[in-house]
């Protein structure tokens, strides 16, 4: 090979690196840093490729210019119902509604949900969830990832055969996990509606089919269910001290909503045609039991306590609210109830290996907000930029 020949060659290389550098790599530049897992860094860049983290590491170069900001894992949010809206007539289960109008509705509510800096959320109860998860992963819809149980098995007087039948039909219609209802809801008391055998049939045939069990349980339903071996008990309130500690024997995940879901409820009263004063009553009478819960729940350092709003209608995109109520007035620390949202969530929902915190072969889910949530809890109002598998959404800052 020829000298010049040889020169040309270098330089078309050399040409190729830099253009691929350019157009294949994204530089995020931070200042402070919370990697998902309770550390927070400081003066580190984030190199995106191919909608993952490359690496992290001081590089010179910034796409994005994060600096002042903070910078952290996009959000997980473990128990949404991403489908509920208020109609064109303004309430829940407007019976006019046209379906058109419905899946519109749920697209809306999967942007404010994303630009909210929630990247992953888990659809806990509806069968429209299917196919807005099936337009929004292939990335056709912009929103989070959603991953959904479909339909939740509710009906107590199913047996346990007949309870391992559903579970199978719902791994066969595509369901990512399974929901289960062992009590009533709150505004019925909370009572317990499945058996021991019933949540061992549903949790243990989930198991076997490689589906994780998230159960909406009050009270006893809350050790009742750990026991049978379920993954995660969300809400918990009347749960006793003995039922907490079966929790954490069992490693179960727990998620107790501690304010968004009540408040949401209260503060849009009008729009929820079925809530009856006695049941606006509870939801309020709820929120410091919750708060109480949440501090007995902490004081247990097995238990695991991770991020999920349970954001009905008029909640989507206000998922961050549950953060401001989980720190000032459950008293969780913040950057625990941050690390609930990010590497804990991930852990929870078995993909602590691709999502919830900035490490190299992450998923680059990557959001900032203005300001010091450490210091300052209010601050997860002010998400400034989203980026979902290295796409950006949301981005205030300014690009290089
Ligand atoms: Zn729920």
């Amino acid at each position: 090979m020829g000298n010049i020949v040889r020169r040309h060659l270098f330089v078309i290389v050399l040409l190729m690196t830099v253009a691929f550098g350019q157009s294949g790599t994204i530089v995020l530049k931070t200042t402070r840093l919370l990697d998902g897992k309770g550390n927070v860094l400081h003066d580190q860049d984030i190199l995106v490729r191919n909608g993952k983290i490359a690496n992290v590491a001081s590089s010179g170069s910034a796409t994005y210019d994060l600096s002042g900001l903070t910078v952290l894992p996009g959000w997980i949010d473990t128990h949404v119902h991403i489908d509920w809206h208020f109609g064109p007539d303004g309430k829940l289960g407007d019976k006019d509604e046209s379906a058109e109008q419905a899946a519109l509705a749920y697209a809306a509510n999967a942007w404010k949900t994303l630009q909210a800096g929630f990247t992953t959320v888990q659809a806990v109860g509806s069968v429209h969830d299917k196919d807005l998860r099936d337009a929004i992963n292939p990335g056709d819809l912009p929103g989070p990832q959603i991953l959904t149980s479909l339909q939740p098995i509710a009906d107590a007087k199913l047996t346990p055969e007949q309870i391992r039948e559903e579970v199978r039909k719902r791994k066969q219609e595509g369901a990512d996990l399974i929901k289960i209802f062992a009590s009533t809801g709150l505004c019925s008391g909370g009572k317990q509606t499945m058996s021991r055998e019933q949540m061992e049939a549903a949790c243990g045939e989930a198991h076997a089919l490689g589906l994780r069990t998230v159960v909406h349980a009050f009270g006893k339903s809350v050790g009742i269910s750990a026991a049978a071996g379920c993954t995660s008990v969300e809400h918990g309130i009347f749960a006793t001290e003995e039922d907490l500690q079966i929790m954490a024997q069992h490693h179960t995940f727990f998620d107790p909503q501690v304010g968004l879901v009540f408040a949401n409820y209260l503060e849009n009263r009008e729009h929820f045609p079925n809530l009856n004063e006695q049941c606006l009553k509870d939801l309020g009478d709820a929120m410091p039991k919750a708060d109480t819960l949440l501090r007995e729940a902490m004081a247990i350092p097995t238990l695991r306590i991770v991020f999920g709003t349970d954001a009905v209608a008029g909640a989507a995109g206000r998922n961050a609210e549950e953060f401001i109520y989980r720190v000032r007035d459950g008293h969780q620390p913040a950057m625990a109830a941050m690390v609930s949202a990010n590497s804990l969530a991930a852990e929870s929902l078995g993909m602590g290996d691709q999502i919830g915190s900035i490490a190299p072969g992450m998923r680059a889910d990557i959001i900032a907000i203005d300001g010091d949530p450490l210091t300052d809890i209010t601050a997860v109002r002010r998400v400034v930029f989203v980026m979902k598998a290295g796409k950006v959404y949301r981005n205030e800052v300014s690009r290089h």
